[in-house]
C-alpha cells in the first residue's frame, strides 16, 4: 500500500487532466519523495498531453516541479527532510556525456525523461491498484507528492519562492542556458530571438544580464513584444512583417552573432539562420514536429556560420539553477513577469490559457504546498 496523494490524470490524447487519488512508492534507492509546492506548465507537456509520447494512458505529466523533500531512499547524499528543491531533468551523471559536462545529451535521458516510467520499466504512481506512467523527467510533478531522483533534484535557497522558481527546471532553464551556457554571449554582442514565450523570454533575460549590446525580439504577438521589450529586448519586429530578413539584416549590419530558433518551425529556423553573421551561431530551442525538415543555403553554411540543436539550455541543472535562483533574488531575472499562478484544480484553465497564448509561463500551486 502506497502513500495516497493526488494527481492530474491525462486519460486520453487531448482529453482533460482529471484530478483523482493515486498510490505513490515509498523512495526507492537514490529517490526523494518531494511534496510539491508548485509546477510550471511546458510546452512538452501539451505536446505529450497531445499524444507526443505515443505511450498509454492514463499518465500524470508535469516536469517543472518545486517543493520540500520528505523523505529520502537509500543511498541518496546531499539531501534531507526539509531542503526546499527545484525538480529539473533526469541524467545518469555516469555515461560519457554527462562525464563530459553535457547531461542534457545523456544516454539514459530517454529513458529518464521521456518513456513514463523509471529508467528500469517502474511506474512509482498506481490509480485504481495499476500502474500508471508516472515518471515523466523522473517527477511527473501535476502531483501534491512525486518520487524525484537525487540526480535531477536541486536544492536551492530554502527563502526562494516555490512558485516562482518551479520553472527554471525547463522552460526558463532552456532560454537563459541557450544565452549563457551553450552560446557563452560575451558583453556587447548581438542576439536576435525569435518567439517571445517562455523560452525565449528568458532567453532575451539572460541576455541583458550578460550585456549584449542589441536583443532584437520577434513573434506573432504585439502584446509580448512589449513586454520583450521591458524585458531587454533593444529591437522588436512582427513575424509578419513583409521583408522582415532583409530589415533585419540591415539593423544589424550584416547579420547577429547569435539567434535562436524557439518556436520549432523550418521557417523561423530558416529565417533564423539567414540573420546569423558569418561566423555566427544559430541555435533551435523549439519543439518541431516529429518529421519536419528545414532547406538551408549551403553557401551561407560555408561562411563559418554554425547551426546547433540545444536541449535544456545545454545547461548542468546542478549549476545553473542556483544561479538563476540567484540572479532572480537580485532582481536581475524577474522572473514574475511571465508567470501566472492557478490552483492545482484549474489545471485545465491553465492549459487552455497557455494554448490560446493568453498566459506565458502557467504555474500551479498545490494545495498544502506551502506558497501564497
Ligand atoms: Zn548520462
Ligand atoms: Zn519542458
Amino acid at each position: 500500500m502506497g502513500l495516497p496523494v493526488r494527481a492530474a490524470l491525462l486519460q486520453a490524447v487531448s482529453g482533460p487532466f482529471v484530478i483523482d487519488e493515486v498510490e505513490l512508492d515509498a523512495p526507492r534507492a537514490g529517490e526523494l519523495r518531494v511534496r510539491v509546492a508548485a509546477s510550471g506548465i511546458c510546452h512538452t507537456d501539451l505536446a505529450y498531453r497531445a499524444g507526443a509520447g505515443r505511450f498509454p494512458l492514463p499518465a500524470v505529466l508535469g516536469h517543472e516541479g518545486a517543493g520540500v523533500v520528505e523523505a529520502v531512499g537509500e543511498g541518496v547524499t546531499g539531501f534531507v527532510p526539509g531542503d526546499a528543491v527545484v525538480l529539473s531533468y533526469f541524467s545518469c551523471r555516469a555515461c560519457s556525456t554527462c562525464a563530459g559536462g553535457h547531461p542534457a545529451y545523456c544516454e539514459h535521458g530517454y529513458a529518464g525523461n521521456f518513456s513514463g516510467s523509471r529508467p528500469d520499466g517502474s511506474f512509482p504512481m498506481r490509480w485504481r491498484g495499476a500502474p500508471v506512467r508516472s515518471s515523466f523527467f523522473h517527477q511527473s510533478s501535476f502531483a501534491t507528492h512525486v518520487l524525484a531522483h537525487q540526480h535531477n533534484a536541486v536544492k536551492v535557497d530554502g527563502s526562494a519562492p516555490l512558485d516562482l522558481v518551479a520553472p527554471l527546471g525547463c522552460g526558463f532553464q532552456t532560454g537563459a542556458g541557450a544565452v549563457l551556457e551553450a552560446f557563452r554571449l560575451q558583453a556587447g554582442q548581438q542576439l536576435a530571438v525569435f518567439g517571445a514565450g517562455a523560452v525565449g523570454l528568458a532567453a532575451i533575460m539572460a541576455a541583458r544580464v550578460a550585456g549584449a549590446a542589441t536583443v532584437i525580439a520577434v513573434d506573432l504577438s504585439a502584446e509580448r513584444l512589449e513586454l520583450a521589450r521591458e524585458l531587454g529586448a533593444t529591437d522588436t519586429f512582427l513575424a509578419d512583417e513583409p521583408g522582415l530578413t532583409k530589415t533585419l539584416l540591415k539593423r544589424t549590419r550584416g547579420g547577429v552573432d547569435f539567434a535562436l530558433e524557439c518556436v520549432g518551425s523550418p521557417q523561423v529556423l530558416r529565417q533564423a539562420f539567414e540573420v546569423t553573421r558569418p561566423l555566427g551561431t544559430c541555435g533551435l530551442l523549439g519543439l518541431p514536429g516529429r518529421d519536419a525538415e528545414v532547406a538551408l543555403s549551403m553557401t551561407a553554411l560555408l561562411m563559418g556560420r554554425r547551426l546547433v540543436g540545444i536541449l535544456e539550455g545545454n545547461a548542468d541543472p546542478k549549476a545553473f539553477i542556483p544561479k538563476l535562483v540567484a540572479l532572480h533574488a537580485q532582481g536581475r531575472f524577474p522572473l514574475e513577469k511571465l508567470r501566472r499562478p492557478y490552483d492545482f484544480e484549474a489545471i485545465n484553465d491553465a492549459v487552455h490559457d497557455m494554448e490560446t497564448r493568453t498566459a506565458i509561463k502557467p504555474v500551479l500551486r498545490m494545495p498544502g504546498g506551502g506558497t501564497t
